[in-house]
């Protein structure tokens, strides 16, 4: 194998491709038929058992055992009616992927006759022998076990032949392990701080949801491309490689005609999606070449989370029948955009009304005022611990690369909505407000807040966290990324001020004795002045923006690593602990495991940059060097010593450069190892990972300038890597 390029352009111009879509006669028909959902429960689960889920899902009661083994049989059948053999508990620990121990249905009874077997047991607890996944010391080796534990919330499916079930992940001591548990947790509290305040409103309220919209981008490369660069196997994005001559400039791409191929793939996963109960919108190209975004229709947090990741696991799988790869990488391609995963976020009652909705009378709009400060609060207070919830070691290469918000918090309301706010600022007064005063400010300013929905139809792009007319889009994300950790953030500080809220409206109320909507006012003109530094309509790209930024007083997460502090210090632990969603233990746990993962990925990513400026791009360049040679050898002996002055310069001069280069290359790759070797002999991982960023990413930034002169000097044919026109423009 002597060029892996050339065999793999050879490969793509003679695979035939054949688009595996059927057309469907009823997508409705199909839709969720491979989930375990109330209609499925219906039909299989005795009224009793039925019930006990029920009460499970929509009011977290707990399930005994003897009904546990019932639904268990009934889910069993269902499952093998949908071809399953086997099962599995599906979660979500802290690695990029999701986890699953397949076991299969059969057993052998006491007779020694083979049967197919799934109990109550097996569907609520499971022991994974799982001791090596990250856990930030919560479990000692000792005391590995972990436990899986059904997450009712979340609809079981069958996947691949196999029935999957939602977990949780949790130590021994019920320290959780993994993503859900802390999502989980902060859903409950804000709902419970959320019910409370719309209760001043609506009385009926029971329920508060919190409701997630996952905008998911992704590049899609061929995948016989894909194989032949070692970097985008081991890492997922391209370590080396010049800009392509033609890249995103002429913003030809963004919306264009979707490609045939591409196409063909999306229907097939949007197919699959659908009778997973995914329940998909939107598809379009995005800014960059091969670059395309996805959108389901937003559901409930959890399951949100959930069917993103499966969704994710999806298309990865049905890329490979047509010959594709999918990136979720952040920053797959350096010099063109990257790829985020916007989280659109909102609360929505159990009788359906979107709290962050501005209605049609100004008690509703007042209801709309209310959720919108607090949680303007909410990111204000906690701004710089939300913007490092989104840090990784991908994300951080993507975030502030002109292309995506950098890394501080801020947030975009609208200029009519910023207008109202200032508004209230200036109408409402510590002093007990008159009858006309309050008359005027509810028609003036409240009820006319509908109107501005027009406004925000053109917003600011530029915005880590916008407001979009009836929720609010956190951009940041990355694509790679599960999105509970950030979620957990937002709805545990929301939860927050909403308590705060609530309890300061009380308090006037009984003690000036105002009317509570007067007090409602007095308090959000209070949060509103505290938190006015987080909101900025402005280009949030720009330089003087960061400079603003920091004379507000705003904190910059100035790199990932820096970041990750943010979940050890002692506001961030008062806030998690406090409302109960993770314990200083849970907490560290995870400054750890950021920082391991952290440390891990660049520890990959130099050595495999190793392996390519070592096999691949030296290599080339000594022949390429050598044809050179030969070529000015010969040169001499044919041509007169003038001619050859004159005609043989540039091949010296391209010799001479290629040499310093490779010299270059050498010299960073001898530094490299030693700086790897010393990053990674630091015992803790918080320090190795600075180590690593500190003082290896740069040196593997430096030798990329190098490859990427080599790649503008070599000849094409010897160049084994696919290069950036081919990995962005093979469609
Ligand atoms: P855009 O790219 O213009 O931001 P998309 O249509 O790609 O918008 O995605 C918007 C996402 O926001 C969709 O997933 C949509 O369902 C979701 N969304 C819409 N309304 C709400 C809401 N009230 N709460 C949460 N998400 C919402
Ligand atoms: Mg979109």
């Amino acid at each position: 194998m002597s060029n892996f390029r050339k065999q793999a352009l050879q490969e793509i111009g003679v695979r035939e491709f054949k688009p595996m879509f059927k057309e469907q006669t009823s997508l409705a028909e199909e839709f969720a038929i491979n989930v375990f959902d109330r209609k499925a429960m219906r039909h299989y689960l005795s009224p009793e058992a039925y019930n006990v889920v029920i009460a499970a899902i929509d009011e977290g009661k707990k399930i005994e055992r003897k009904v546990a083994d019932q639904i268990a049989s009934g889910m069993k059948t269902w499952a093998m009616q949908r071809g399953a053999t086997h099962y599995t508990h599906w979660f979500h620990p802290y690695t990029d992927a999701t986890a699953e121990k397949h076991e299969s249905f059969l057993d052998r009874a006491k007779d020694g006759s083979v049967f197919e077997n799934f109990n109550g047991d097996a569907l609520v607890q499971q022991e994974p022998d799982a001791s090596s996944f990250p856990n930030g010391g919560l479990r000692n080796t000792f005391e590995a076990r972990g436990y899986t534990a059904w997450d009712p919330s979340s609809a079981a499916f069958v996947f691949d032949q196999t029935l999957c079930i939602p977990t949780i992940f949790v130590s021994y001591n019920g320290e959780a392990l993994d993503q859900k548990t802390p999502l989980l947790r902060s859903l409950q509290v804000l709902d419970r701080a959320a019910t409370q305040v719309a209760q001043f409103f609506d009385k009926d309220t029971k329920r508060v949801n919190s409701c997630l919209g996952l905008e998911q981008e992704y590049f899609a490369v061929d995948s016989a491309l894909f194989k032949a660069r070692p970097d985008l196997q081991l890492t997922g994005r391209t370590l080396i490689g010049h800009i392509a001559a033609k890249d995103q400039q002429l913003e030809d791409h963004y919306f264009g005609a979707i490609p045939q191929r591409t196409m063909s793939f999306m229907k097939e996963f949007e197919q699959e999606a659908y009778r997973l109960g995914i329940l998909l919108k939107t598809r379009h190209n995005e800014v960059a070449p091969n670059q395309f975004e996805c959108a389901p229709l937003y559901e409930e947090a959890n399951l949100a989370i959930d069917h993103n990741l499966l969704l994710m696991t999806l298309m990865k799988r049905v890329a490979e029948k047509y010959n594709l790869k999918i990136l979720f990488h952040e920053k797959p391609f350096a010099g063109v955009n990257g790829s985020g995963k916007h989280c659109n976020w909102s609360m929505i009652t159990d009788n359906g009304t979107n709290l962050l909705s501005p209605g049609k009378t100004p008690r509703s709009n007042l209801q709309f005022l209310t959720f919108f400060v607090t949680t303007i609060r909410a990111v204000f207070e906690h701004h710089y611990l939300l913007m490092s919830s989104v840090m990784s070691l991908s994300n951080s290469l993507r975030l502030g690369a002109s292309e995506a918000p950098p890394a501080i918090m801020s947030i975009f309301t609208g200029r009519k909505l910023a207008e109202t706010l200032q508004s209230i600022v200036e109408r409402v007064s510590d002093k007990k407000m008159s009858p006309d005063e309050k008359t005027e400010l509810k028609l003036d300013v409240v009820g006319k807040i509908p109107e501005i929905l027009l406004d925000n139809t053109d917003r600011n792009r530029t915005s880590p966290f916008a407001f979009t007319g009836n929720r609010f889009e956190f951009r940041a994300v990355g694509s790679s990324s599960n999105c509970a950790l950030p979620m957990t953030v937002l709805n545990t500080a929301v939860a927050e001020q909403l308590v705060r809220f609530k309890n300061e409206v009380e308090d006037l109320f009984s003690s000036k004795k105002i009317k509570r909507d007067e007090a409602v006012f007095h308090v959000l003109r209070k949060f509103i002045e505290e938190s006015k530094s987080i909101l900025f309509e402005g280009n949030g790209y720009s330089e003087e923006w960061l400079k603003e930024a920091l004379k507000r007083g705003l904190r910059v997460v100035e790199s990932a690593t820096e970041g990750f502090k943010a979940f050890i210090e002692p506001e961030t632990i008062r806030l998690f602990e406090e409302y109960g969603v993770m314990s200083e233990a849970e907490l560290r746990a995870r400054y750890e495991i950021f920082n391991e993962i952290y440390a891990k990925k660049i520890q990959i990513e130099a050595r495999v940059m190793g392996d390519l400026a070592i096999n691949h791009i030296v290599p080339a360049a000594i022949k390429y060097q050598n044809r050179l040679v030969e070529n000015v050898c010969g040169l001499k002996q044919i041509l007169t010593e003038e001619e050859y002055e004159e005609l043989a310069m540039p091949q010296l001069h391209s010799i001479k450069k290629i040499g310093i280069y490779i010299k270059n290359l050498r010299d960073l790759m001898h530094n490299l190892i030693i700086e790897r070797k010393k990053a990674h002999d630091i015992p803790t991982f918080p320090e190795r990972a600075k180590a690593y960023k500190d003082d290896v990413l740069p040196i593997m930034q430096e030798m990329r300038l190098n490859t990427d002169k080599l790649e503008r000097i070599i000849d094409d044919e010897i160049w084994s890597l696919p290069k950036y026109r081919e990995l962005l423009f093979v469609q």
